[in-house]
């Protein structure tokens, strides 16, 4: 197998890792034959069938502890005829390499494969346990992912750093300089489901208990309420940083006032962008609505479900409470699907310090950015254990190009692929101090 960094890409992205069903297995096949190509031990997870991860270790001094290279081997489904490109053939062309996970997340996974082979192959001893790990099913919530593995293997994952998805390196959001962010935290997820129930009856004679329409004006009522702009410190912090490189936050530099950040992202437009939006409230997304059938008959019963999204400081039985006080309606049943707390890992590390150290000298005029990832990622599970668990992807692309991520005709380019590996690898060796 050849071992060029977009040829590894092209055959990984060409393994259909769609979840469901998942079929990571293949892509954990993919990652032993080549560790057992270059002589290095590796162990495999499988909670139920074709749902594998797989760990491999280049063990160290132990003078620090472990760093795990996280990426995910499943991707989210992808309608070929929607395409330009086969989403599983690999193709390379006009500079990139398409493929549904170019950017989610199979070419971080490469890269991260990369830089645990360079380590081996130079055969270095690191001051630390080196520790890959492709995992199962984070595009479903990891319960046959990271969830199994720590609740099943503890102690195969004990670690002071976890280095994963969720950051983003942008070259067309300042002048003439890159933007890296590095997810320090993500925001918590709340996802409920709402039944209304009433008695049935004929469309030509409504009796004023439509379990729909009960629905339908409670919803109303909550998504009309307001979530109000909350600054937490670390988007404080965020916005001082970008406040160096936009006029319109320069105001806010000056003063350092909550008041005049919310004034500066309202006066220039910038709050109704959804990602900076998203940063800066509690946000709730109504995406199922279920009721009847005919069109002539009254149904007696309706479901909606909800996506919340929190930020740090609000925890899920909080909002169902206030969810609850805007339903105003006792006869709508909640039930909650998902729930887990927003998190965060601590930004005066010396681990983080190296992280931001590398990129700046690769890219010695980019800013660095620690930033709030409003999805949901791995990450969690680690800083539930109090691992620091950080978002980094070195490569470089445009605002546009992330918009492909979960969309049409995702791809990366061989440019940035190439870059971002030897970002990535300086970086690993740097945490290994070798
Ligand atoms: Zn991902």
């Amino acid at each position: 197998m050849s071992h060029d960094t977009i040829e590894l890409l092209s055959q990984y992205l060409h393994i259909d890792t769609t979840n469901p069903p998942g079929n990571e297995k293949r892509g954990v096949a993919f990652f032993a034959r080549i560790f057992e190509e270059e002589g290095i031990a590796y162990k495999t997870y499988e909670p139920s069938a074709g749902r594998s991860s797989i760990k491999a270790v280049i063990p160290g001094t132990g003078e620090k502890g472990a760093i795990i290279l996280l990426n995910h081997i499943d991707v989210v489904p992808a309608k070929a005829d929607e395409w330009s490109v086969h989403p599983f053939g690999g193709e390379v062309k006009d500079g990139f390499i398409y493929g549904r996970g170019a950017l989610d997340m199979k070419s971080l996974g490469i890269m991260e494969m990369l830089a645990f082979l360079e380590v081996k192959r130079q055969g270095l001893t690191p001051c630390r346990d080196l520790i890959f790990l492709a995992v199962a099913d984070e595009e479903a919530g990891g319960r046959q992912g990271v969830q199994y593995l720590l609740d099943q293997y503890p102690d195969d994952f004990q670690a002071d750093l976890v280095l994963n998805e969720g950051g983003f390196g942008l070259n067309n959001v300042l002048t003439n300089r890159p933007l890296f962010m590095f997810a320090t935290s993500e925001k918590g997820v709340c996802q409920i489901r709402l039944t209304s129930s009433g008695p049935p009856g004929h469309g030509s004679t409504p009796h004023g208990n439509n379990a729909l329409e009960k629905l339908v004006q409670a919803l109303n009522r909550v998504l009309s309420g307001d979530n109000p702009i909350i600054v937490t410190p670390q988007i404080a912090e965020y916005f001082k940083q970008l406040g160096t490189e936009w006029d319109f936050l320069k105001p806010y530099l000056k003063d350092g006032n909550t008041a005049t950040l919310i004034d500066a992202l309202t006066g220039s437009g910038m709050i109704n962008i959804p990602q900076i939006s998203a940063m800066l409230r509690n946000t709730i997304s109504l995406n199922i609505l279920k009721s009847g059938d005919k069109t002539n008959v009254i149904p007696s019963k309706a479901q909606a479900e909800l996506d919340i999204r929190l930020l740090p400081g609000t925890e899920p039985d909080a909002f169902i409470a206030e969810v609850k006080k805007r339903l105003a309606d006792e006869n709508i049943r909640i039930e909650p699907l998902k729930k887990s707390s927003a998190s965060k890992s601590p930004m005066d590390t010396d681990d983080f310090a190296t992280i931001k150290s590398v990129h700046m000298a690769h890219y010695p005029n980019a800013l660095t950015v620690a930033s709030l990832l409003f999805g949901a990622s791995d990450s969690r599970f680690f800083r539930d254990k109090g691992i620091p668990c950080y978002g980094v992807c070195p490569m470089l692309a445009s605002l546009e190009e992330f918009n492909r991520v979960h969309g049409i005709d995702e791809r990366v380019s061989v440019d940035s692929m190439l870059e971002g590996t030897q970002v990535y690898t300086d970086m690993v060796k740097k945490l290994c101090r070798v």
